[in-house]
Protein backbone atom coordinates (compact mmCIF):
# COMPACT_ATOMS: atom_id res chain seq x y z
CA UNK A 1 0.00 0.00 0.00
CA UNK A 2 1.59 3.29 -1.02
CA UNK A 3 1.17 6.13 1.97
CA UNK A 4 2.50 9.07 2.91
CA UNK A 5 5.19 7.27 5.49
CA UNK A 6 6.59 5.06 2.13
CA UNK A 7 9.96 6.43 3.31
CA UNK A 8 10.00 4.55 6.77
CA UNK A 9 10.16 1.06 5.05
CA UNK A 10 12.35 2.25 2.41
CA UNK A 11 14.94 3.91 5.47
CA UNK A 12 13.93 0.52 7.75
CA UNK A 13 15.00 -1.81 4.84
CA UNK A 14 18.04 -0.01 4.65
CA UNK A 15 19.14 -0.46 8.08
CA UNK A 16 18.23 -3.79 8.04
CA UNK A 17 20.18 -4.29 4.97
CA UNK A 18 23.14 -2.65 6.46
CA UNK A 19 23.09 -4.18 10.20
CA UNK A 20 23.22 -7.65 8.05
CA UNK A 21 25.92 -6.54 6.27
CA UNK A 22 27.98 -5.61 9.83
CA UNK A 23 27.02 -8.59 11.25
CA UNK A 24 28.38 -10.28 8.67
CA UNK A 25 31.73 -8.33 8.35
CA UNK A 26 32.15 -8.82 12.43
CA UNK A 27 31.00 -12.75 12.46
CA UNK A 28 28.09 -12.18 14.40
CA UNK A 29 25.72 -13.49 11.82
CA UNK A 30 23.55 -15.78 14.28
CA UNK A 31 23.42 -13.08 17.17
CA UNK A 32 19.89 -10.92 17.68
CA UNK A 33 20.97 -7.30 17.23
CA UNK A 34 17.83 -5.42 18.54
CA UNK A 35 16.23 -2.17 16.31
CA UNK A 36 15.06 0.35 19.11
CA UNK A 37 13.08 3.13 17.24
CA UNK A 38 13.72 6.41 18.95
CA UNK A 39 10.42 8.26 18.79
CA UNK A 40 11.74 12.27 19.80
CA UNK A 41 10.17 14.93 18.04
CA UNK A 42 8.02 12.31 16.12
CA UNK A 43 4.04 12.43 16.04
CA UNK A 44 2.52 8.78 16.65
CA UNK A 45 0.81 8.26 13.53
CA UNK A 46 4.25 8.06 12.14
CA UNK A 47 5.71 5.55 15.39
CA UNK A 48 2.61 3.79 14.87
CA UNK A 49 3.38 3.22 11.24
CA UNK A 50 6.72 2.09 12.21
CA UNK A 51 5.30 -0.42 14.22
CA UNK A 52 2.91 -2.25 12.12
CA UNK A 53 4.80 -1.65 9.23
CA UNK A 54 8.13 -2.70 9.94
CA UNK A 55 7.39 -4.36 12.79
CA UNK A 56 9.41 -1.96 15.42
CA UNK A 57 8.89 -3.32 18.92
CA UNK A 58 10.89 -1.47 20.91
CA UNK A 59 10.58 2.81 21.47
CA UNK A 60 13.13 4.66 22.93
CA UNK A 61 11.54 7.67 24.43
CA UNK A 62 13.77 10.81 25.42
CA UNK A 63 11.61 13.25 27.15
CA UNK A 64 9.06 12.28 30.23
CA UNK A 65 6.63 15.27 29.31
CA UNK A 66 6.47 14.55 25.45
CA UNK A 67 5.87 10.76 26.13
CA UNK A 68 3.32 11.39 28.76
CA UNK A 69 1.87 13.22 25.98
CA UNK A 70 2.22 10.64 23.23
CA UNK A 71 2.18 7.39 25.09
CA UNK A 72 -2.21 6.15 25.23
CA UNK A 73 -1.71 6.83 21.21
CA UNK A 74 0.84 4.07 20.88
CA UNK A 75 0.31 1.01 19.17
CA UNK A 76 0.95 -1.42 21.20
CA UNK A 77 5.08 -1.79 21.75
CA UNK A 78 7.97 -2.27 24.58
CA UNK A 79 9.01 1.28 25.45
CA UNK A 80 12.61 2.27 26.73
CA UNK A 81 13.22 5.36 28.73
CA UNK A 82 16.74 6.73 27.30
CA UNK A 83 16.59 10.31 28.49
CA UNK A 84 18.34 12.17 31.17
CA UNK A 85 15.94 11.75 34.07
CA UNK A 86 14.96 14.19 36.89
CA UNK A 87 14.53 11.97 39.99
CA UNK A 88 11.02 13.91 40.74
CA UNK A 89 9.96 13.11 37.46
CA UNK A 90 9.96 8.81 38.29
CA UNK A 91 7.01 8.39 39.39
CA UNK A 92 5.36 9.18 36.37
CA UNK A 93 7.21 6.48 34.10
CA UNK A 94 7.49 3.75 36.07
CA UNK A 95 4.52 1.85 35.77
CA UNK A 96 4.63 1.83 31.96
CA UNK A 97 7.69 2.09 30.59
CA UNK A 98 9.37 -1.95 29.97
CA UNK A 99 12.98 -0.46 31.04
CA UNK A 100 14.87 2.56 31.85
CA UNK A 101 18.44 2.76 30.02
CA UNK A 102 19.66 6.05 31.66
CA UNK A 103 20.51 5.50 34.99
CA UNK A 104 23.66 6.92 36.56
CA UNK A 105 23.28 7.45 39.87
CA UNK A 106 22.40 5.69 43.35
CA UNK A 107 19.90 8.49 43.93
CA UNK A 108 17.88 7.65 40.79
CA UNK A 109 18.06 4.06 41.46
CA UNK A 110 16.89 4.73 44.55
CA UNK A 111 13.93 6.50 43.45
CA UNK A 112 13.07 3.85 40.53
CA UNK A 113 13.42 0.95 43.50
CA UNK A 114 11.08 2.96 45.36
CA UNK A 115 8.14 3.72 42.77
CA UNK A 116 8.72 0.04 41.52
CA UNK A 117 8.23 -1.11 44.65
CA UNK A 118 4.82 0.87 44.94
CA UNK A 119 3.97 -0.18 41.28
CA UNK A 120 4.87 -4.48 42.00
CA UNK A 121 6.92 -4.26 39.63
CA UNK A 122 10.96 -5.51 39.13
CA UNK A 123 11.79 -2.41 36.98
CA UNK A 124 14.54 -3.47 34.32
CA UNK A 125 17.31 -1.55 33.95
CA UNK A 126 20.96 -0.40 32.20
CA UNK A 127 23.33 1.86 33.67
CA UNK A 128 24.61 4.30 31.24
CA UNK A 129 28.11 4.98 31.02
CA UNK A 130 29.83 8.56 30.34
CA UNK A 131 32.56 7.02 28.69
CA UNK A 132 34.08 9.94 26.83
CA UNK A 133 33.48 11.98 30.12
CA UNK A 134 31.32 14.58 28.06
CA UNK A 135 30.23 17.19 30.54
CA UNK A 136 26.48 17.77 28.41
CA UNK A 137 26.14 14.25 29.28
CA UNK A 138 24.33 11.81 31.26
CA UNK A 139 25.85 8.79 32.77
CA UNK A 140 28.30 7.55 34.78
CA UNK A 141 32.40 7.80 34.90
CA UNK A 142 33.95 4.44 34.18
CA UNK A 143 36.05 4.49 37.13
CA UNK A 144 32.78 4.94 39.35
CA UNK A 145 30.80 2.43 37.83
CA UNK A 146 32.22 -0.60 39.22
CA UNK A 147 30.99 0.35 42.89
CA UNK A 148 27.47 2.15 41.03
CA UNK A 149 26.84 -1.59 40.21
CA UNK A 150 27.80 -3.14 43.30
CA UNK A 151 24.92 -0.44 44.84
CA UNK A 152 22.32 -1.43 42.98
CA UNK A 153 23.33 -4.65 43.01
CA UNK A 154 21.04 -4.54 46.46
CA UNK A 155 17.89 -2.85 45.53
CA UNK A 156 15.58 -5.61 45.10
CA UNK A 157 12.98 -4.04 42.79
CA UNK A 158 15.23 -3.07 40.25
CA UNK A 159 16.94 -5.56 37.57
CA UNK A 160 20.24 -4.39 36.10
CA UNK A 161 20.25 -6.05 32.49
CA UNK A 162 23.46 -4.61 31.07
CA UNK A 163 24.71 -1.19 29.86
CA UNK A 164 24.16 2.15 27.68
CA UNK A 165 26.24 4.48 26.17
CA UNK A 166 25.62 7.60 24.12
CA UNK A 167 29.91 8.25 22.80
CA UNK A 168 30.75 11.53 20.90
CA UNK A 169 29.88 11.68 17.32
CA UNK A 170 33.28 12.63 16.15
CA UNK A 171 35.47 10.01 18.09
CA UNK A 172 32.77 7.21 18.39
CA UNK A 173 34.65 4.41 17.17
CA UNK A 174 37.52 4.65 20.18
CA UNK A 175 34.38 4.49 22.62
CA UNK A 176 32.61 1.92 21.47
CA UNK A 177 36.17 0.16 21.75
CA UNK A 178 36.56 1.25 25.55
CA UNK A 179 32.53 0.65 26.18
CA UNK A 180 32.83 -2.67 25.18
CA UNK A 181 35.94 -3.80 26.77
CA UNK A 182 34.19 -2.32 29.97
CA UNK A 183 31.02 -4.38 29.45
CA UNK A 184 33.42 -7.28 29.13
CA UNK A 185 35.16 -6.70 31.96
CA UNK A 186 31.87 -6.43 34.35
CA UNK A 187 30.24 -9.53 33.06
CA UNK A 188 33.78 -11.06 34.17
CA UNK A 189 33.25 -9.76 37.75
CA UNK A 190 30.27 -11.85 37.76
CA UNK A 191 28.28 -9.15 40.52
CA UNK A 192 24.85 -10.87 42.18
CA UNK A 193 22.23 -9.79 40.97
CA UNK A 194 23.96 -7.94 38.18
CA UNK A 195 22.69 -9.22 34.65
CA UNK A 196 25.23 -8.57 31.83
CA UNK A 197 22.50 -9.46 28.95
CA UNK A 198 22.36 -6.36 26.81
CA UNK A 199 25.19 -3.63 25.60
CA UNK A 200 22.85 -0.45 24.05
CA UNK A 201 24.81 1.40 21.68
CA UNK A 202 24.98 2.94 18.14
CA UNK A 203 22.92 5.35 16.65
CA UNK A 204 21.92 6.07 13.12
CA UNK A 205 25.41 7.66 12.42
CA UNK A 206 27.17 4.91 14.07
CA UNK A 207 25.33 1.60 14.12
CA UNK A 208 27.49 -0.61 11.87
CA UNK A 209 31.02 0.42 14.49
CA UNK A 210 29.03 -0.73 17.53
CA UNK A 211 28.01 -4.32 15.89
CA UNK A 212 31.68 -4.60 15.51
CA UNK A 213 32.38 -3.62 19.44
CA UNK A 214 29.49 -6.14 20.76
CA UNK A 215 26.13 -4.48 20.68
CA UNK A 216 22.95 -5.81 20.94
CA UNK A 217 20.96 -3.38 20.73
CA UNK A 218 20.78 -0.40 18.09
CA UNK A 219 18.77 2.63 18.75
CA UNK A 220 17.73 4.75 15.74
CA UNK A 221 16.22 7.69 15.35
CA UNK A 222 17.19 9.82 12.39
CA UNK A 223 17.63 7.31 9.85
CA UNK A 224 14.42 5.79 10.19
CA UNK A 225 12.41 9.16 10.46
CA UNK A 226 14.06 11.72 8.61
CA UNK A 227 16.38 14.33 10.20
CA UNK A 228 15.06 16.49 13.34
CA UNK A 229 14.29 19.66 13.40
CA UNK A 230 15.66 19.72 16.97
CA UNK A 231 17.70 17.26 19.17
C1 LIG B 1 18.29 10.80 19.84
C2 LIG B 1 18.91 9.60 20.46
C3 LIG B 1 19.22 8.46 19.69
C4 LIG B 1 18.99 8.37 18.20
O1 LIG B 1 19.76 9.32 17.52
P1 LIG B 1 19.86 9.28 15.91
O2 LIG B 1 21.22 9.83 15.65
O3 LIG B 1 18.78 10.14 15.41
O4 LIG B 1 19.72 7.88 15.49
C5 LIG B 1 19.76 7.36 20.35
N1 LIG B 1 19.99 7.37 21.67
C6 LIG B 1 19.72 8.44 22.44
C7 LIG B 1 20.01 8.38 23.90
C8 LIG B 1 19.18 9.59 21.87
O5 LIG B 1 18.92 10.66 22.63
Amino acid sequence: MKTQFNYIDENYKRIVFNLNEAKEKYNRSGENIDIMAVTKTIAPEVVNYAISSCGIKILGENRVQEYLSKKELYSPASVHFIGQLQTNKVKYIVDSVDMIQSVDSKKLALEINKHAERAKKIQNILVEVNIAGEEAKGGVSPDELTELLYELSELSNIKVCGLMTVPPVFESEKFLYDMQKIYIDISEKKIDNINMSLLSMGMSGDYETAVRYGSNMIRIGSALFGARVYK
